[in-house]
C-alpha cells in the first residue's frame, strides 16, 4: 500500500514535466491531461469473464449472423470463446486476438463494442464480403487475477488484479514457437481450434504498452508492427504493411490518435512472427497505450483515457473489415512504414517494452 501511494505522486511529477515539453498537441489522446498519476485506476469498470461470457451469449441470442464457440479452457477452467461469423467460406477471413496478456484488456472492451456493432448493423454491408472471427480475452485467469503467484504489488484499484501471465506464470504471447501439444492450454485452444480450423488471412493481435512511448516529442495512444521473421513469405509481409496502412490512416484521420513504430523483434515465438511463419497470415501487431494493472506505475494508465482506447480498437476493427470487405486494403499505400517513427521511451526511466 505504501509504494503504491507512493508511486502514484512520484509519476505525478514525471507526468506534469513531461506535459510542459508536449503542451502544442495537447488534443492527441496520447497527450491529454490523463497521463496516469492523479487519477483513479479502477478496475471494476472493466467487464469480468463471466461479464464477457454473458455478453456474448445476449449478442448471440440478438445476432443470427454470430455464431458462437468454446474453443478450450484456461489452466484453471475458465471457458475461451470464439465470436465466428462465416457468411461464405470463399470469402477473405480476418481474425482478431485480444488479451494474450491478461492485464490488457481495453482492446477486449472494443472488441465486445466492434461485435454490438456489427449486430446493430453500424458496419454496413461488410458481413457478405469478409469473415470474422473475434478471440477476446485469451488469457482469462490473467484476466482476472486468478493466477497461482502472488499480484500483490499491482497498482489498480478494484475487484481484482490483472497480470500478463497465465495461471502458470507463462507469458502465452512467447508460446507461438513450441509444438501445438507443447503450449499452455490457453494457446493450445487457440492453435488447435482456430488457427489449424479455419483458412485465415488476416490477424490484428491486439496489446497494450506502457503509457510513455512517443515520437516527435509527443506521447503516441499506440504503436504497430508486422511480422519480421525472415522465413515469412515476403507476400505475407506486404499483406501485413497493408493491413497496417488501413488501421493507421483511420486513426490518423480522427486526429486524436497517434501511432508510432513498434521496436519489435524478430522472434516466432512471437505470434506476430510466429502466426505469419506458419500459417502465413498477414499479422499485425497493435499496441493500444497503458496497460489496466501492473506493478510498474509507469505502464498503468488512468481510466480516463478508457473511452478513446476503446474506441481506437473499435476504430481498427471496424477499418480492416471495411476496407477487406470493398477490396480497398489491396490499394492500401505501405510506403508510410518507411517514414514512420520508431517510438521512443519518454520518462526517467528507461523502460523495456514487451508485445
Ligand atoms: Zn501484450
Amino acid at each position: 500500500m505504501k509504494k503504491k501511494v507512493l508511486s502514484v505522486s512520484l509519476s505525478g511529477v514525471l507526468a506534469f514535466g513531461a506535459l510542459t515539453t508536449v503542451a502544442p498537441s495537447a488534443l492527441a489522446v496520447g497527450n491529454g491531461p490523463n497521463y496516469n498519476g492523479n487519477e483513479s485506476i479502477q478496475t471494476s469498470i472493466l467487464h469480468t469473464h463471466e461479464e464477457l461470457v454473458d455478453f456474448l451469449k445476449t449478442q448471440d441470442a440478438k445476432q443470427e449472423a454470430l455464431e458462437l464457440e468454446v474453443i478450450g479452457e484456461s489452466v484453471k477452467g475458465r471457458d475461451i470463446y470464439l465470436a465466428k461469423y462465416i457468411s461464405n467460406p470463399e470469402n477473405p477471413t480476418i481474425l482478431f486476438l485480444t488479451q494474450q496478456h491478461g492485464n490488457e484488456q481495453l482492446a477486449t472492451e472494443g472488441a465486445l463494442e466492434f461485435i454490438k456493432h456489427l449486430g446493430a448493423n453500424k458496419v454496413k454491408g461488410v458481413l457478405e464480403n469478409v469473415n470474422i472471427l473475434v478471440v477476446p480475452m485469451l488469457n482469462p485467469d490473467g484476466a482476472m487475477g486468478d493466477v497461482n503467484f502472488s499480484l500483490e504489488n499491482y497498482i489498480a484499484d478494484g475487484d481484482r488484479h490483472l497480470t500478463r501471465y497465465n495461471a502458470n506464470e507463462v507469458d502465452l504471447n512467447r508460446e507461438h514457437a513450441k509444438p501445438i501439444h507443447e503450449m499452455q492450454p490457453e494457446q493450445r485452444a487457440f492453435y488447435e481450434n482456430v488457427l489449424e480450423k479455419y483458412e485465415i488471412d488476416y490477424l490484428i493481435d491486439l496489446h497494450h504498452q506502457g503509457t510513455r512511448s512517443a515520437i516527435d516529442g509527443e506521447l503516441v495512444s499506440g504503436s504497430m508492427l508486422y511480422p519480421l521473421n525472415e522465413e515469412v513469405d515476403p507476400t505475407v509481409v506486404e499483406n501485413s504493411k497493408k493491413l497496417g496502412s488501413v488501421v493507421y490512416h483511420a486513426i490518423e484521420a480522427k486526429g486524436w490518435g497517434k501511432i508510432g513504430k513498434y521496436r519489435g523483434g524478430t522472434g516466432n515465438n512471437i505470434g506476430r512472427n510466429g502466426i505469419a511463419s506458419r500459417y502465413g497470415i498477414a499479422t499485425l501487431l497493435f499496441e493500444m497505450r497503458g496497460m489496466s494493472d501492473h506493478e510498474y506505475e509507469s505502464y498503468v494508465l488512468g481510466q480516463k483515457s478508457n473511452g478513446y482506447l476503446i474506441q481506437q480498437s473499435v476504430l481498427a476493427l471496424e477499418s480492416s473489415v471495411k476496407a477487406i470487405a470493398d477490396g480497398s486494403i489491396n490499394d492500401a499505400d505501405i510506403s508510410f512504414w518507411d517514414d514512420l517513427p520508431f517510438q521512443y521511451w519518454m520518462g526517467e526511466e528507461e523502460v523495456e517494452e514487451d508485445e
